[in-house]
């Protein structure tokens, strides 16, 4: 088990902005009474909270990577509100559960743009999307229409769109039925998480390239790091699915690795290939289906998955180039510029690791391929909760439960694997 995550090529997103000054000077002190592992969405939450809560306390982000450059930077940026991966029909999921998962998430979304907007964050944040849940076979269009029945039920009123009008907004037959999804707002992440970074308070500092190797003993915790030992009070662990080095949540998340790619900027005849809509994303209706964004001059294209272990970038170029080819079969080349993995965190029944783990340490893992809000929610309320600020939210985050036990390896290993390897053999077309 790695200590941090160690991805074969960049980040598509952070590779189109231009360069930044990496916060890497060690602090002169070596001892805080804060100490956040991981500056993703859940830990600079955490860090920006705490800040506020304890203005006088002086707070450290270590950070494995720099930012833009982990799975915060990584992502296809939809700000998503959904409950939960991506049927609402899904047998174990109750309206009750549904709708209060909705209500922290959405709290998560309204925290993010009151910061983007306080901070004036350059994260070319589109508040109205065009943002489909697509289904391109019979069998899953049939679910997606039973999502929006529940969706319905839950007071919303999502869009429909039949092939044709699918055909015209991006220009492909490919999807017989569309389903307006919960996108709150469509983002650059790189560009976002770096904004956020930059925005952190005066009693902040941010480490970048430095990895927390150990978290040891007792308060004060000793931190063994690539620069050195630091010394805290209280420790935040927010490093999603490599919280399992540091012994918490070790038998209740896989590591699934997903893959992003950009094509060139495209020249007007393939642009138009697109549609007509200057911009557009499509969420896959299966959970193993494939995500796609026009941004820019750009197609994105988000597919497959992963146990354990990064494929090498060849293998996901062309698994993403057949995917490309079989929606958009005229474009004058498949070429992709920039091809990238990252890691999340899945748990058997969606739910995060979230609270005091021991004295003075907390946690907030757990985090899947729809986090960027719920690590938002989840790494700000693990500030409320050290701070003993409590909220009606905080309430209701305690009262969710966490993930379910996982059986140890091999038996993990082949459950996991033959279930993936099952799904995407299910999902056909869906891919
Ligand atoms: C290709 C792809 C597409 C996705 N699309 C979406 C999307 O459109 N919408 C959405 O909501 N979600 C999406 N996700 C998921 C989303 O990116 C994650 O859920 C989110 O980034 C989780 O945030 P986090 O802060 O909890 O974890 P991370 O972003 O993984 O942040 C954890 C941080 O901890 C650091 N770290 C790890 N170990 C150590 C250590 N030992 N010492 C110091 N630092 C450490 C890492 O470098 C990292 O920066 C996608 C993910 C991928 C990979």
């Amino acid at each position: 088990m790695r200590h941090a995550p160690a991805y074969k090529s960049v980040s598509g997103w952070n590779a189109l902005l231009p360069a930044r000054d990496v916060r890497q000077d060690p602090p002169a002190t070596r001892r805080f009474r804060n100490i956040v592992i991981g500056a993703g969405f859940t830990g600079l939450a955490t860090a920006h909270r705490l800040a506020e809560l304890c203005p006088d306390e002086d707070i450290l982000v270590i950070e494995a990577a720099t930012l833009g450059e982990s799975a915060s930077g990584r992502n296809s940026g939809y700000l998503l509100i959904n409950p939960g991966e991506p049927s609402a029909n899904a047998t174990d999921f109750t309206d009750d559960w549904a709708t209060r998962q909705m209500a922290m998430v959405q709290a998560g979304f309204d925290l993010l743009r009151t910061r983007v907007k306080t901070h004036g964050i350059d994260c070319d944040w589109n508040s109205d999307p065009l943002a489909i849940t697509a289904a391109a076979t019979t069998r899953v269009e049939k679910s997606a229409r039973e999502t929006r029945q529940k969706y319905q039920e839950w007071g919303l009123s999502p869009r429909e769109y039949d092939r044709k009008a699918l055909t015209r907004i991006i220009g492909t037959d490919y999807y017989r039925y569309g389903l307006q999804s919960l996108t709150r707002a469509l983002v650059q992440p790189a560009a976002l998480h770096r904004g956020l970074g930059d925005a952190l308070p005066g009693n902040v500092r941010l480490l970048e390239n430095c990895a927390v190797r150990a978290l040891g003993g007792d308060a004060p915790y000793r931190l063994a790091t690539d620069r050195g030992e630091f010394v805290a009070d209280r420790v935040f662990v927010t490093n999603n699915l490599h919280a399992r080095f540091f012994g918490i949540a070790r038998n209740r998340m896989i590591g699934i690795y997903t893959y992003g790619a950009f094509t060139p900027e495209l020249d007007d005849r393939d642009l138009d290939l697109l549609g007509e809509e200057p911009d557009w994303g499509i969420l896959p209706a299966h959970r193993m289906g494939t995500t796609m964004r026009k941004t820019g001059r750009r197609l994105l294209i988000r597919s497959g998955d992963s146990y354990e272990r990064e494929d090498a970038p060849e293998k996901a170029r062309a698994m993403l180039t057949r995917l490309y080819r079989n929606r958009f079969p005229h474009m004058k080349t498949h070429d992709l510029e920039h091809v990238w993995g990252g890691v999340t965190a899945v748990t058997h029944n969606g739910r995060f690791t979230f609270g005091q783990v021991r004295p003075g340490i907390y946690a907030s893992a757990g985090c899947d391929g729809a986090g960027v809000l719920r690590g938002t929610i989840h790494g700000t309320l693990l500030a409320e909760l050290a701070c003993d600020s409590r909220s009606p939210l905080l309430e209701e985050r305690m009262k969710m439960g966490g993930p379910d036990w996982l059986p140890p390896e091999p038996l993990r290993y082949i459950g996991a694997s033959t279930l993936l390897m099952l799904e995407q053999w299910r999902a056909g077309k869906e891919r």
